[in-house]
């Protein structure tokens, strides 16, 4: 079987270790460099980026990540996740020192946090994705169930990353129009919330906390070779 490290310096590991057992693959922490051999694919959890970016770091564990997924490591990150493997953060965090906030990057994407404003700061809806198989116990053409929190959305993707879910443009306009963050932030366009590129694969939303488990079981077909 496989066996899958989920980065443990915060936010919610366990749910990414539970849904993955669940598939009948083996999931290990990692919270120092030497925990990163002998895994097969890597898991970023949903959280707070600026803080798992600051004890990634701190846990000297950034450096050999970074090489590893260059190295073709196959890397899943859910919310915070999604934004720790882009490229490009839009509007980073900065430290006290002004330092802004790094990832550890491989996904040609540009990423927007806690994009979707305040009205929307969580919700929960149904999402049509791509590539799903039927194999986890629901039909691969199901709408995935997606929870959103404090999400980022993809504002721009290369031409190597593939779009496999989309939030849809809201039928109409929130009332008073840019009241929830801004006109960047509302107006009628579609968000992009999934996105692959190679062996990286990333979500806006927390598939690990519904019970839904066939982005899981994408993210092991590809460390497979088999999607
Ligand atoms: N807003 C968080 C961030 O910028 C992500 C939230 C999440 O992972 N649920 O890191």
């Amino acid at each position: 079987g496989v066996r899958i490290g989920v980065l443990a310096v915060q936010g919610d590991v366990r749910e990414h270790i539970r849904t993955i057992e669940s598939l009948g693959g083996t999931a290990t922490a990692v919270r120092r460099p030497s925990e990163l051999e002998g895994i097969d694919g890597i898991i970023i959890p949903g959280g707070e980026s600026t803080t798992i970016d600051k004890l990634t770091r701190a846990f000297d564990l950034a450096e050999p990540l970074r090489a590893r997924i260059l190295g073709g490591l196959p890397a899943y990150g859910s919310c915070a996740g999604m934004i720790m493997l882009a490229d490009v953060i839009a509007d980073p965090s900065t430290d006290r020192q002004g330092n802004p906030q790094q990832t550890l990057g491989g996904l040609d994407i540009v990423v927007r946090r806690n994009a979707f404003g305040r009205q929307r700061e969580s919700f929960e809806t149904d999402l049509a994705f791509t590539g799903l198989a039927d194999t986890a116990g629901a039909g691969g053409n199901d709408p995935v169930r997606a929870v959103f929190i404090r999400a980022p959305w993809v504002e721009k993707v290369g031409p190597s990353v593939e779009v496999l879910a989309e939030v849809p443009a809201p039928e109409t306009p929130p009332p008073g129009g840019s009241s929830d963050g801004g006109p960047e932030k509302s107006g009628a366009v579609a968000r992009i919330v999934a996105v692959r590129s190679g062996n990286l694969l990333a979500t806006s939303f927390h598939p690990e906390v519904t019970g839904e488990r066939r982005v899981h079981e994408l993210f092991i077909r590809m460390i497979r070779g088999e999607a």
